[in-house]
């Protein structure tokens, strides 16, 4: 009778240390992957039933491409920061997104473009703001991290810098496509037929910017954002995206974050940082802070957009209060594409 009891009582012991474990590591997937790759190409206003089958299937095609590519890098041993930095420069060069090729004109009819890339091992970062020559911006980015002595470099000042430094120039017209021309004369068309007080904040509700974070197999996170901007942007506007804590995060310790949306917001509430934070000192998954901040806090406050956040152990979460968020996903033997909800 006696063993028995012991024997009891020796099993509910270890259930019980299996659960209190299972509840610390809460935060750890069930089995941590060598890498993982998440990317976006821009939230907004995408209506399914406006949206043709061929475009969905071109957007997608293009989103697995890019996963192709950051996964071959990591697959390969290389770095996050090497899988950001070429799965973004082939978003940079697909027409489809608003980054690179496909940025959206300002008021005057340029293409201005911002970018910005950290790493997570170290909060080393790089930024650049208003270049308009640079045909990968996320590579001035990058140089500027690893090059220079700064954290944001903007206009003719970036320019110099991406010359110095044997980046690809290219002559301004390289940024022309024809719908976002179309899309700049349709917004100022319309601007012109509202009075100034009754206009909308962002009349343009489609974001197209692009952004990607990494998990290496040494265990570093790194992430990457690039954008043109909003549409009809005035006065050297910059967005959140070439903003570290606002646009791109990535600590080792925390998660790697990429947003896109109303900049504007990102910027006000420090939105990559406040999701990284929430993981630090709340302990919260990135679901739960991705949550707390795309779904309540700038939900509360008129902040359209989301993000795609990644932590060290391979939990992902794409949160967006839009109507959809061009996203995807890659782990070993895995890959998912989304463009609405699901
Ligand atoms: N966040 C970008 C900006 O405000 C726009 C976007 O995500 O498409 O510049």
């Amino acid at each position: 009778m006696m063993n028995f009891k012991l024997l009891f009582l020796i099993i509910l012991n270890f259930l019980v240390i299996i659960s209190c474990s299972e509840v610390a590591n809460k935060k750890k997937s069930a089995t941590k992957p060598p890498y993982a790759i998440v990317i976006h190409g821009g939230a907004g206003t995408l209506n399914q039933k406006e949206m043709s089958k061929e475009k969905a299937m071109q957007y997608t095609n293009a989103l697995d491409t890019a996963l192709t590519i950051g996964e071959s890098v990591l697959k390969n041993g290389g770095s996050s920061l090497d899988a950001v930095e070429k799965t973004i420069r082939y978003l940079e060069d697909c027409p489809l997104f608003n980054a690179g090729k496909g940025a959206v004109f300002t008021h005057d009819g340029k293409n201005e473009l911002d970018a910005s890339i950290m790493d997570g091992k170290n909060q080393m970062a790089g930024a650049v703001g208003g270049v308009t020559i640079v045909k990968n911006p996320i590579s001035l980015a990058r140089a500027v991290m690893e090059k220079s002595k700064h954290v944001l470099l903007t206009g003719i000042g970036a320019e110099t810098f991406a010359k110095e430094n044997n980046l690809e120039i290219v002559d301004p017209s390289y940024f022309f496509t024809e719908n976002r021309w179309n899309s700049l004369q349709k917004i100022k068309a319309e601007e012109d037929s509202i009075e100034q007080s009754k206009r909308s904040e962002n009349p343009d509700k489609k974001f197209g910017t692009v952004g990607c974070i990494a998990l290496d197999n040494n265990g570093n996170l790194a992430a990457g954002t690039s954008t043109g901007g909003m549409t009809n942007k005035r006065w050297n506007r910059f967005g959140d995206t070439p903003i570290i804590g606002a646009g791109t995060y990535a600590d080792n310790n925390s998660c790697a974050v990429s947003c896109t949306g109303h900049g504007e917001y990102f910027i006000r509430y420090a939105v990559a940082h406040d999701i990284s934070s929430l993981i630090s000192y709340k302990k919260m998954t990135v679901e739960e802070a991705g949550n707390e901040v795309i779904m309540k806090k700038l939900v509360e406050k008129g902040g359209e957009g989301g993000c795609i956040i990644l932590d060290s152990f391979g939990n992902i979460a794409m949160p967006f209060n839009s109507e959809g968020m061009y996203r995807g996903y890659a782990k070993p033997g895995q890959k998912k594409i989304q463009i609405f909800k699901d």
